[in-house]
């Protein structure tokens, strides 16, 4: 009753209030590879979907299984339900079933290794990339020497268990067998092709990036293009979560940070998507700052990279720093 009493009054004091668009559901991340390299076993890997719907993409595999296991551990799987008679742990469940396919960022080990690993045991589905990223994966792991070839693109012989799809830049793509779709946007990774992912579902978009030098370093427009073509979506609140790379703390020189960002300029990139889209529009907005490169020193550096992304917080966006395992929801 008391319940009831209380669901009337806040339905009575919300009358006023102009119906609201109807409500979106956001985005269900759960983080199977927090950094990058060199730690094997935790390397980049985001498993992206609704919310409230199990279908999803990995954005990056370097960590594939190993992510699965410890997301697992921690309870990230605990509502799924394998049907009886798969034999299959949620683990394989989940790899077999859920992911639907994989959006490559670019063909570095430390983002695709994993992919590569799972792929004796794994289900037939895409793999998604821009052109570049496709032909160097087909060029330097998929063939026979250093695996066999499991797509169905390059040498033979071919087993054709993963559809190599290759995604043109700013042009939507539908992920078959989810509700999402992709738009991917090239990015300058120290010489090398790199993508960030625009994910959409319904009005729901969040970003995931692959490893990306700030323009200013790589002298060049590739993130201004990104922010512009967000900023409509900033600014009518659609835009759920930033996934970015943040590599380096900021004692690391330019001319050493081979296409990566350091705080400094992660919060410069920030400020230039603002500048778009008003003052105070990225406010709370999550930027979970991906690719912290393990350190074999005596600390590692995700507190003074945490505290240096803070002191320059005038944005007001909410940083998050992943754990592998972790269930994140925007
Ligand atoms: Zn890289």
């Amino acid at each position: 009753m008391r319940a009831l009493a209380l669901a009337g009054l806040l339905a009575t004091a919300a009358a006023p209030v102009p119906a609201p668009m109807a409500a979106t559901p956001g985005f269900d991340v759960v983080v199977l590879g927090a950094r990058g390299g060199i730690e094997d076993g935790n390397l980049s890997s985001y498993l992206v979907r609704p919310q409230g719907d199990a279908r999803g993409v990995t954005c990056d595999a370097g960590t594939l299984v190993q992510g699965l296991r410890v997301a697992e551990a921690k309870g990230a799987f605990e509502d799924v339900r394998v049907p009886a008679g798969e034999g299959l742990s949620r683990v394989g469940y989940v790899l077999k079933h859920d992911i639907k396919g994989y959006l490559i960022s670019h063909p570095h080990l430390d983002h695709l290794s994993g992919l590569i690993i799972a792929s004796p045991d794994d289900s037939p589905k895409p793999i998604y990339a821009l052109a570049s990223v496709n032909a160097e994966i087909a060029r330097s792991y998929f063939r026979p020497g250093p695996w066999s070839n499991f797509t169905d693109r390059g040498a033979e012989p071919r087993l054709g268990k993963y559809h190599v799809e290759d995604l043109k830049p700013g042009m939507p793509t539908p992920l078959a067998g989810t509700a999402m779709t992709v738009t991917p946007f090239p990015l300058a990774h120290g010489g090398m092709e790199s993508t960030a992912f625009l994910i959409e579902h319904g009005a729901d978009a969040m970003l995931c990036f692959g490893d990306t030098g700030a323009d200013a370093v790589e002298h060049g427009d590739k993130l201004a293009r990104v922010w512009a073509a967000v900023a409509e979506r900033v600014r009518a609140k659609r835009l759920k979560a930033i996934v970015i790379e943040v590599s380096f703390a900021n004692d690391r020189p330019d001319d050493k940070l081979f296409g990566h960002l350091t705080p400094r300029h992660l919060l410069a990139e920030l400020r230039t998507l603002e500048a778009l889209t008003g003052k105070g529009s990225l406010r709370g907005m999550p930027i979970v700052v991906a690719h912290i490169k393990y350190a074999l020193g005596d600390t590692q550096p995700q507190r003074q990279i945490l505290s240096e992304l803070q002191a320059g917080n005038d944005l007001g966006v909410r940083f998050v720093i992943p754990e592998q395992g972790q269930r994140l929801r925007f």
